[in-house]
């Protein structure tokens, strides 16, 4: 069983290749704001707890996180393996993702500020109406994008240290960002490095 993250700042294209991923390797593809937008739809006793918090760009307490992935990762519909998209984004969640499971690797898609941020206010210049997501208004982008600075861009250190991080550059065209990425990750497994 294969078991990866992805992850990256907002427009990166951690959905897009999440599912080209899933596509090849029949993968499942878990992706914790997919999972909260479907709470939120369907008006549940979670909904009530988060839609506030994701209004506005923040992020949602790691205790609710680290529950709502347990119980997702539980399920054991991943015969072939996972693609956590979204998670971890602390350092909180990513201690829990390593307590838990042992991962592969972690796939970065490395975008430079400067090009997250004319994606982002692109986005936010459609509007709302046009992206169909609740939260892609201006303020709530900011908002996002200062909390993926402050608590999950960090991580990037952590997963150095366990020799899991593979780097790509997502500034490429989506079937060369996952060429890049088929070729990061048919390297050595980090065990066999040691
Ligand atoms: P996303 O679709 O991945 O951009 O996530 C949308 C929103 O869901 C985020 O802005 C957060 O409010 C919430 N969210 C998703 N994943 C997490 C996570 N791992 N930790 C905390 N909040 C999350």
């Amino acid at each position: 069983m294969d078991k990866y993250v992805i992850f990256g700042p907002q427009g990166s294209g951690k959905g897009t290749q999440s599912e080209l991923l899933c596509e090849a390797f029949g993968w499942v593809h878990i992706s914790l704001g997919d999972m909260f937008r479907w709470h939120m739809r369907h008006h549940t006793k979670l909904a009530a707890r988060i839609t506030r918090i994701m209004n506005q760009g923040l992020l949602v307490p790691d205790d609710i996180v680290e529950e709502v992935v347990h119980r997702r990762l539980e399920e054991h519909d991943w015969n072939w393996g996972f693609v956590l998209d979204g998670f971890p984004r602390t350092r909180p969640q990513a201690e829990f993702l390593f307590e838990n499971w042992n991962l592969d690797a972690v796939i970065y898609l490395d975008v430079p500020d400067d090009v997250v941020q004319e994606r982002v206010m692109a986005r936010a210049a459609e509007g709302a109406s046009f992206t169909k997501r609740f939260d892609d208004n201006p303020e709530a982008l900011k908002v996002r994008l200062k909390e993926y600075h402050d608590k999950t861009k960090p991580l990037i250190e952590l997963y150095d240290e366990k020799r899991l991080l593979r780097r790509v550059d997502a500034t490429k065209p989506i079937q060369e960002v996952f060429d890049s990425i088929l070729a990061e990750i048919s390297k050595p497994k980090p065990s066999s490095f040691t």
